[in-house]
């Protein structure tokens, strides 16, 4: 429909919806269609002597409305005669579907019939924001013409709004643009409206209105009260602080007369109105003074950069920033507290980081996680949304995703292989079907800013979009933090996460960034770190989810003055994956389940410390008196393994972890080893299994880069290997173990020639040069007799998330979807087809003069898709060892030795 209900300028441009979309958009549910199947269509048909028709079926659909019934013609398909019965009601009902498009000159007189309309009796009655103005107005005193801020106008009627734009599509980025079109089409209609004198940027009636109504406006409030509203002053000095002050507006005058006080000008033609910040659904607004003159370029004051940064737009000398306004809802005008707290919530919410923290509402707790592992694991908005926002408060367009769907034929790439091979593919696992998604930036003015296009694919459309967001949210949150980054280290980060952007415009578009927030040196290790309680054993590791609860406040170190910050009874994440400050996940991983901690840790960025507050006042005095620290205090409730342990668990019976010892333990028998090296042991799993058994093994040493799960291995081994001495019948004939810290891509000759090597499930924790570096150095130095190396069968995926248990890993919305099919665990690098896999371990075998055979547990061979975990046996084909370079990089942590042989002691 057009403005003021002229004809379009157009009227032969046809409507891009079809006619259904319109029905729909009239009638919504009350459109009720009803499609039969018209089997006799001979002209002449008689019902009772029907012969049934061959020919194909035709069908006729009959549209209910509310007032009207109409039916269509007889069609093929279904959907035309649905179609074509809405064409019909439409008809019938004489809906025409224009689009607003005028000429400049149309859209003039557009311009200026909407400004008479405003001014016009009726409209003071009316229920659009825009008459709250104007009844305000002409309650001032001796006002009876109404004195109405042009900028109202402005901001208040998106009609005027629309029309500006076919005048001067400037206008749409600029209300100072739109509130002189207003001025000028104002003038037009001298025998209605008057234009105040330059400095004045109002518009009054030429004639009051009438006594009457006068009267009627006047009544409505006769209660002489007043509103406080709690606003923020924002300084256009960024040496100033921001404050927070509270306006007194008597329930009879104009709020916006009390902000243009507060600015220091005259009254509220001399205010200017920003878009609205924040949420939609807020009356949030800066309100800042206009120019003296028009044209408007020559401002008082300096550029502000904080009002700049929230609105988008540039804002000169000091600016208020307030909920207030009338809106469509109420003639009551609408008001809002704004605290120092939502200012800086505001203010947090701006990078990505940031976003992610108030979604959890963890402000000193959360972080944006490094990874978007699962679904199920995530907490807080997804990346995506998380993206939306980001655009949204930067006043950027919508982000533009692009998925693409793969159909992987045979001969193509899996995720995480090594090289192109050939994939023979089962019926029972059936074509794999991917998806990667590119995402594209654009700034308002549709210049591209960046471009996200990973090569990765994920079996859920919305995985491939969530990651994809996630990468580009984590480099923007680098940008954001690092205000000194230079543009090659920029590049360098951008093309490892597979972005490619435009410097120039991003630079443009966050010009103000760096200068508003304040990431400073980072925060350093807690101090005071306390744990106390039983020690329950059940501590969190890599992937899984840790539940705790935490407290912080702020601390002052003389007087010990403690203020609240911030506390949640239950809160969730994912544990390697970033997702709490780092200081956080340093005291949490050292805790088992019932135990609490408290330690302090230095002051993060005030305005987060502000965004969390309760009591800004009472935290800012605090702040200032510096020696402050924060406190936390935690306790960590649960931890929930990782969904690979969960199904490991879960799936088979006994677990697949279990069946990995067993497996071992046959091969330990078999050849009689007395010496065992577990490369790759994490927490001791396979060492500490194996004294279960009766073996012929003397010596066990095991090897890893995790200190953390060594250390677990220690205390698990020690307690085990001394309870074993202490026994009547061991088990085992153990004489000596140890832990090195190492990695297994470096040689240690003191592991040479042991009998037995395994390197269970850790390869694919590696990337895939090191796990081929580390085939070559054990098979070529450390020359076990036999080793064994068992890695995730890819293809068994399919089968494991299958059957994952309802509503950990399966989206309800994407039921019908094909099954995720990502890596078992986040950490995994690469999971191997049984080709590559074989692929790899022959060739290894080959070169160093080793046989190798293949096995695995967990399914079995023969039955598609073969076993869960695939396993590599390799022997040795020569007995005699050949003599090694010394080399002892790795560093013993641990070492146990049975006490009957350790030499006597001194006495
Ligand atoms: N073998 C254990 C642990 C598997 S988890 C089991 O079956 O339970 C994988 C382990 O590999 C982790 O503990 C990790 O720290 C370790 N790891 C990864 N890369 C390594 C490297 N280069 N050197 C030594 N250990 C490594
Ligand atoms: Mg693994």
């Amino acid at each position: 429909m057009t403005e003021t209900g002229k004809s379009p300028a157009n009227p032969t441009k046809k409507s891009p919806m079809t006619p259904k979309a319109i029905i729909h958009q009239r009638f919504g549910d009350k459109a009720c269609y009803k499609v039969e199947e018209v089997k006799d269509s001979t002209p002449n048909g008689c019902p009772g002597l029907a012969i049934p028709q061959k020919g194909p079926s035709l069908y006729r659909c009959t549209l209910h409305l509310p007032d009207i019934i109409v039916v269509s013609d007889t069609f093929k398909r279904k959907k035309d005669a649905e179609q074509s019965a809405a064409e019909k009601a439409i008809e019938k009902l004489g809906i025409r579907q224009t689009e607003y498009n005028p000429s400049v000159q149309e859209a003039w007189d557009d311009l200026a019939g909407r400004v008479a309309f405003m001014f016009a009796n009726e409209f003071l009655s009316s229920l659009h924001p825009l008459s709250g103005h104007f009844r305000a107005a002409l309650r001032r005193e001796g006002h009876l013409n109404g004195c109405v801020p042009v900028s109202v106008i402005a901001v208040y009627d998106a009609k005027t709004g629309n029309i500006c734009k076919y005048i001067n599509p400037a206008a749409e980025a600029n209300s100072l643009l739109v509130i002189s079109l207003v001025l000028r089409a104002a003038a037009k209609l001298t025998d209605l409206v008057l234009i105040s004198d330059e400095q004045q940027l109002s518009i009054q009636r030429r004639y009051p209105y009438p006594p009457e109504i006068i009267a009627s406006i006047n009544h409505e409030s006769s209660l002489l009260e007043s509103i406080p509203i709690e606003v923020i002053r924002i300084p256009a000095s960024l040496e100033k602080a921001v404050d927070s002050l509270t306006l007194n507006v008597a329930s009879t005058g104009y709020y916006l007369d009390v902000i243009a006080r507060e600015l220091g000008v005259t009254d509220a033609s001399n205010v200017l109105i920003s878009r609205i910040i924040g949420k939609a659904s807020s009356e949030m607004r800066i309100y800042s003074s206009a120019p003296k003159q028009l044209p408007f370029d020559d401002f008082e004051g300096s550029l502000n950069v904080r009002a700049s940064y929230f609105t988008g737009q540039e804002v000169y000398g000091d600016a208020i920033l307030a909920s207030v306004g009338y809106t469509w809802k109420s003639t009551d005008l609408f008001r809002e507290a704004v605290s120092l707290r939502s200012y800086y919530r505001m203010l947090v919410n701006k990078t990505p980081s940031g976003i992610y923290k108030i979604s959890r509402d963890a402000i000193l707790a959360a972080k944006l996680p490094s990874a978007f592992t699962t679904k199920s694991n995530w907490r807080g908005s997804f990346p995506r949304d998380i993206l939306c926002t980001f655009c949204r408060v930067h006043h950027l367009s919508e982000p533009v995703f692009s998925t693409q769907s793969n159909l992987l034929d045979a001969s193509l790439d899996l995720p995480g292989s090594r090289k192109k091979l050939k994939v023979t593919q089962s019926n029972s696992v059936g074509p794999i079907g991917t998806f990667s998604c590119e995402v594209k930036i654009y700034s308002k003015n549709q210049e591209l800013i960046l471009q996200c296009s990973p090569q990765e694919s994920h079996r859920k459309q919305t995985d491939a979009m969530q990651s994809t967001s996630l990468k580009v949210l984590s480099w923007l949150n680098i940008f954001f933090e690092n205000p000194d980054i230079s543009l090659e280290k920029l590049k360098l980060l951008a093309e490892k996460l597979d972005i490619n952007f435009t410097p120039h415009s991003l630079f443009k578009e966050f010009s103000l960034c760096h200068s508003m927030h304040n990431f400073g040196s980072n925060v350093d290790e807690p101090s005071f770190i306390d744990i106390g309680g039983q020690n329950s054993g059940v501590t969190p590791s890599n992937g899984s989810l840790a539940s705790i609860s935490y407290s912080v406040s702020l601390f002052r170190e003389g007087d010990c003055m403690k203020e609240h910050l911030e506390s949640c009874e239950e809160f969730e994440f994912e544990i390697g994956n970033e997702a709490v400050l780092p200081h956080l996940e340093t005291v949490v991983v050292q805790m088992a389940v019932g135990q609490s901690a408290y330690f302090r840790v230095e002051l993060p960025p005030s305005e987060f410390i502000l965004a969390a507050a309760g009591d800004s006042l009472a935290t800012l005095s605090l702040l200032s008196s510096r020696s402050c620290k924060l406190e936390y205090s935690i306790t960590l409730l649960q931890v929930t393994e990782p969904l690979e342990d969960r199904m490991e668990q879960a799936l088979f019976s006994p677990p697949l972890s279990k069946q990995r010892v067993e497996f071992a333990v046959q091969h330990i028998k078999e050849s009689s080893a007395a010496s065992l090296v577990d490369f790759g042991c994490g927490s001791g799993s396979l060492l500490d299994s194996l004294l279960s058994y009766p073996t012929s093994l003397e010596k066990i040493v095991g090897v890893d880069i995790s200190q953390r799960s060594l250390a677990k291995a220690a205390k698990s081994l020690h307690s085990k290997l001394n309870a074993l001495v202490d026994s009547k019948e061991p088990s085992s004939k153990i004489k000596s173990a140890v832990l090195y810290d190492g990695s297994i891509t470096k040689f240690d000759s003191r592991l040479h020639g042991f009998d037995i090597a395994t390197c269970l499930e850790v390869i694919e924790h590696m990337e895939e040069e090191d796990a081929c570096l580390f085939g070559d150095i054990v098979l070529s130095s450390f020359c076990p007799r036999i080793l064994i190396v068992s890695t995730p069968n890819y293809e068994y995926n399919v089968i494991l998330q299958r059957s994952t248990p309802h509503g950990q890993e399966d989206d309800p919305d994407e039921k019908n979807q094909s099954q995720t099919c990502k890596f078992r665990n986040h950490d995994h690098k690469f999971e191997w087809t049984r080709a590559q896999f074989e692929d790899w371990a022959t060739d290894l075998a080959a070169r160093h003069n080793y046989n190798v055979e293949f096995s695995g547990v967990g399914g079995a061979a023969d039955v598609e898709p073969g076993f869960a975990s695939q396993i590599a046996i390799f022997r040795r084909r020569e007995d005699n060892v050949t003599n090694v370079e010394l080399a002892d990089p790795y560093v013993p942590i641990w070492e146990w030795c049975r006490e009957d042989l350790l030499p006597p002691k001194e006495p």
